[in-house]
């Protein structure tokens, strides 16, 4: 592994030199052989292992902390920061340079009351979260490893301390701006030089003023892009504060998401989130609201009406991607003059998963099993009231452009309506079997979200809808 450290050797003030702490008798508990070829094939040695466990240093590596601030629940925290994830440089891929973190490596200055470290079931639930992700074509932060351990970590009860290797292209963050403007009171040449860092590092546009204002713009574009995307395959982030908005607009800081099962436009996944602040409905609006806070971080640099001009990009381009994603998904024709029709299509279509208590991605992909134009769908026997199905069936059916090949159709649908996603339920017995020391549950699961538009045989029951157990399971944060 090559490393560089650009962020570190530029932007000083915004982080601190951090140690990692070793975690006991460490072990491989999931690898990304998709992630590795991110950083030129890096192998797994034992070597690695004892690296990426805190036993010895990474060659070269400088470690450290990032500081910045957020909003947390609609309040502004001044001063947060990598409170257990150690930041060792950015490596050279490929594909440019990744960063690389290890979340769960122990203590740094920002870690408040937390111990600095991440048990087993929230870095599991992170590595199979990014990899779907990925998987699924949304953007995101990536997983090279997760290296489980003996180390006790208490929380309910006790349980083992774990270190997801995360990948991620940039670590930046709406806070990140946040924290130079309103906690250091930073004057505009220390927010240009992060601007400017970010400008240079992804983009091609001159750090002036038009090139500040295409940013912000990409910026918008890119965090609507990704909200769009969230809300077409129904994936709950759970803890949307502004510290887990990447300024790259990637998914980010995985926590207590969760993929949808039975469609609640209200669901809420984060158990801290009593008023469902960060609910599946509110997060296209969230994103702006989040926009909006790095909107006024950046005011010492942009000039306001050019900011509010970006801001007003949002919401249309949530609404055509969305659009453009779930007429994908259905097969609907994209003809400019029938979006209102298509949008009332869609609208229909998630009022009957809720009042009939479908299940969202089988839903979705049942309708993209079946031939088209076929009657008495068999989405409708799974409804309470199939009569409701029929009326938005016929809709849809009038809406639907002609058809003069189904198998290319089907192929097209099959394509775009995923059969595996990670369901809360599943992530569970995956993480149950491994705390029994059987990786069989987890390896299936991994794979078939490594490929989740195909049927992989022998994983039929992670088609399934929950158990009862298992639906609409809510976690914490505190992992
Ligand atoms: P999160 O909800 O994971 O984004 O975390 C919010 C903040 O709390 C971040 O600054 C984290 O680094 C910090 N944090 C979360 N868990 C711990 C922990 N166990 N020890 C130290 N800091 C933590
Ligand atoms: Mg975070």
């Amino acid at each position: 592994m090559q490393f560089k450290y650009d962020f570190f050797e530029q932007l000083t003030s915004l982080y601190q030199v951090v140690s990692p702490s070793a975690i006991d008798n460490p072990s491989w508990l999931a690898w990304s052989d998709d992630a590795a070829q991110l950083i030129h094939h890096c192998q797994q040695s034992d070597h690695l292992l004892q690296q990426f466990a805190g036993q010895q240093p990474l060659p070269q590596a400088h470690y450290y902390a990032q500081v910045y601030s957020g909003h947390q629940f609609g309040g502004y925290s001044p001063r947060l920061g990598d409170g257990r994830s150690i930041i060792v440089g950015e490596v050279l891929g490929p594909q440019g340079a990744f960063d690389m973190a290890l979340k769960g490596a122990g203590k740094t200055p920002f870690s408040r009351h937390g111990d600095g470290r991440a048990v087993m079931r929230s870095s599991i639930r992170e590595f199979l979260a990014s990899e779907a992700m990925y998987h699924l074509g949304i953007p995101t932060s990536r997983a090279l490893a997760v290296v489980g351990s003996d180390t006790p970590v208490l929380r309910q009860q006790m349980e083992t301390a774990a270190i997801t290797v995360r990948l991620a292209r940039s670590h930046i963050r709406f806070g990140h701006f946040e924290y130079l403007t309103h906690t250091l009171q930073a004057g505009k040449s220390e927010l240009k030089q992060l601007v400017d860092f970010c400008i240079k590092q992804h983009y091609q546009y001159s750090c002036d003023s038009a090139g500040y204002h295409a940013w912000f713009h990409q910026v918008v574009q890119d965090t609507a892009r990704m909200i769009a995307h969230w809300q077409a395959v129904g994936f709950c982030h759970g803890v949307m504060n502004t510290d887990n908005m990447s300024i790259l607009g990637d998914t980010f800081d995985y926590g207590p998401f969760a993929f949808l099962d039975t469609y609640h436009e209200d669901f809420i996944c984060n158990k801290s989130d009593g008023e469902g602040r960060y609910a599946f409905s509110q997060q296209v609006s969230v994103g702006f609201w989040n926009l909006q806070c790095l909107a006024q971080a950046l005011t010492p640099l942009l000039e306001s009406d050019v900011l509010v001009q970006a801001l007003q990009t949002y919401q249309p381009l949530v609404v055509e991607h969305y659009l453009y994603l779930m007429r994908q998904k259905l097969g609907l024709a994209i003809v400019a003059r029938n979006q209102q029709r298509d949008f009332e299509i869609i609208g229909q279509l998630t009022h009957v998963m809720q009042t009939q208590r479908l299940d969202y991605t089988l839903t979705l992909r049942q309708l993209a099993e079946e031939e088209p134009f076929i009657t008495k769908h068999p989405v409708r026997d799974h409804c309470i009231d199939p009569q409701a199905f029929d009326a938005w069936y016929d809709n849809y059916l009038e809406a639907l452009p002609e058809v003069t090949d189904t198998a290319q159709w089907q192929q097209q649908r099959l394509a775009v309506n995923p059969k595996y996603v990670l369901r809360n339920y599943l992530a569970q017995e995956a993480i149950i079997g491994l705390e029994r020391g059987d990786k069989r549950p987890f390896e299936l699961l991994y794979q078939t979200l490594r490929q989740p538009y195909i049927t992989h045989t022998g994983a039929e029951a992670l088609t399934q809808r929950p158990p009862d157990w298992g639906e609409g399971l809510i976690l914490s944060c505190s992992s």
